[in-house]
């Protein structure tokens, strides 16, 4: 078959990378110069790895992520370092990644760490499939569970932090998921995720499969079994297509699609994400990751110092700091101009490290996207739009039909190849 793919992300390459080694012929149209989509990254000058946009790190628990490695002959350089994540409590910051952090954690009671502990092994041990716990809110769940204590010091900051006005209507299948697939140790690749993709990009032309980058679909139709599928430059017929876009903006490229699909797709929700990214000439911290609960005053949800969980020598010595929250669509960090930015967040980068100051600061870039995080709400499931869309020969496979499972390159790479294989049978 004819084949056509929307999107050199994780989803589409994965997709593209089965069609291809089963013998279609498989056209892949990007819209930016570069494969990975969310999971891309960029090189500065005197840095040997690229840094990914948006912190990236895989869990041990991927196994479709490193299943595809295996399958790409890379295994070997994915690697799993342990660095520490810590959350803020009462003026401090502490690692709760572990047991023994656990029962060492002064926030909670003897009866809290109790509770904590049994209700997480329950989710982890007992429960296979926890979509059932979808007609839950994740806040009601765990307040009932692990206690109101517990929530609000662990899993309100979290939820909140990652989608705002939403978190007391987030299911507690997501949570479920969420606490299932998370492991202390984090991965990554050597080179960085983007040498992943490229590697990837790679291996699905020398199947021969062809990537246009540079070229946005604009208009997708289907008629008398052929998809036609239009970018500013090019018109052309395919027996097939995959989307791996937003679903808001399948319902634009595709406006034969009936009201009964784009009704789903315009329905679901979303949250956009922001991250300034700052390369500065000093260590700041310990840790890797720092949870961040707004109401102690932080700007952003996390600060995650790269290099201390790879080292800075793969960056020309550069200290790599992220400052990333999840935001609504009409949120200011989606216009304010970098240096807006970094003069907001340098007072809370000082509560690290009061020595820190814009001297510091060698470099700095920002990114953000509408399209960062689908939001779950109760009874998640039946709001799903099918992979396969109404219109004849059409697919869409994007981050928001990921479920329960968070969203992630793991999940990107399960839902790719899932939908090459129902397309083609
Ligand atoms: C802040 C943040 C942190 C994250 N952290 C992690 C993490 O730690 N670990 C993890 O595994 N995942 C993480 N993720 C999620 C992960 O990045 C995504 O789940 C995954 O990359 C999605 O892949 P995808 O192929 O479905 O979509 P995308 O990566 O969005 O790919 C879609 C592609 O389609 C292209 N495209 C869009 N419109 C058009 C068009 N009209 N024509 C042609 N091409 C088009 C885009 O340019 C893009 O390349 C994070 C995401 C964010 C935002």
């Amino acid at each position: 078959m004819k084949i056509a793919i929307i999107g050199a992300g994780l989803a589409g390459l994965s997709a593209a990378f089965d069609l291809a080694q089963a013998g279609h012929d498989v056209k892949v149209y990007e819209a930016t110069e570069q494969a990975g989509g969310l999971a891309s990254g960029f090189k500065a000058e005197g840095w040997d790895w690229s840094l990914e946009k948006y912190y990236h790190h895989w869990f041990t628990s991927d196994d479709d992520l490193l299943g595809l490695a295996e399958e790409l002959g890379v295994r070997d350089k994915v690697f799993f370092p342990r660095p520490e994540t810590v959350a803020y409590y009462d003026g401090k910051f502490y690692a709760l990644d572990s047991p023994l952090a656990l029962l060492k954690f002064p926030g909670f009671g003897l009866i809290d760490k109790a509770r904590f502990g049994f209700t997480y092994l329950y989710l982890k041990l007992l429960v296979k499939d926890g979509t059932h716990l979808e007609k839950d809110t994740a806040m009601g769940w765990m307040q009932r569970t692990m206690g109101p204590r517990v929530t609000d010091v662990l899993w309100r900051p979290m939820l909140e932090g990652k989608f705002g006005k939403y978190a007391d209507k987030v299911n507690m299948a997501w949570l479920w998921a969420r606490i299932i697939t998370r492991t202390p140790k984090l991965g990554t690749y050597q080179g960085g995720f983007q040498a992943f993709c490229d590697e990837l990009a790679a291996q699905v032309i020398g199947r021969g499969a062809v990537i246009e980058y540079n070229n946005p679909v604009t208009h997708v139709s289907s008629e008398d079994g052929k998809v036609t599928v239009k970018t500013d430059t090019t018109v052309e017929e395919f027996d097939r297509l995959i989307s791996t876009t937003s679903p808001r903006l399948m319902a634009k490229i595709a406006p034969d699609l009936p009201e009964s699909y784009t009704g789903k797709l315009e329905g679901l929700t979303s949250m956009a994400a922001s991250v300034l990214i700052l390369a500065i000439k000093e260590k700041l911290t310990d840790s890797y990751w720092f949870n961040l609960p707004k109401e102690a005053g932080y700007p952003f949800l996390a600060m995650v110092e790269h290099t201390n969980f790879l080292p800075a020598e793969h960056y020309g010595g550069d200290t790599l700091l992220y400052c990333g929250d999840y935001i609504d669509h009409d949120h200011e960090y989606m216009t304010l101009t970098k240096e807006e930015m970094i003069e907001r967040f340098v007072p809370s980068i000082q509560r690290f490290n009061p020595d820190f100051d814009e001297s510091w600061i060698r470099d700095s870039w920002i990114f953000r996207t509408n399209y960062g995080q689908p939001v779950p709400f109760v009874g998640h499931s039946k709001n799903i739009p099918a992979l396969k869309t109404p219109l004849d020969g059409v697919w869409l496979a994007s981050m928001s039909q990921v479920y329960p499972y968070d969203r992630g390159t793991n999940f990107a790479v399960e839902i790719g190849r899932r939908v090459a294989k129902l397309a083609t049978e």
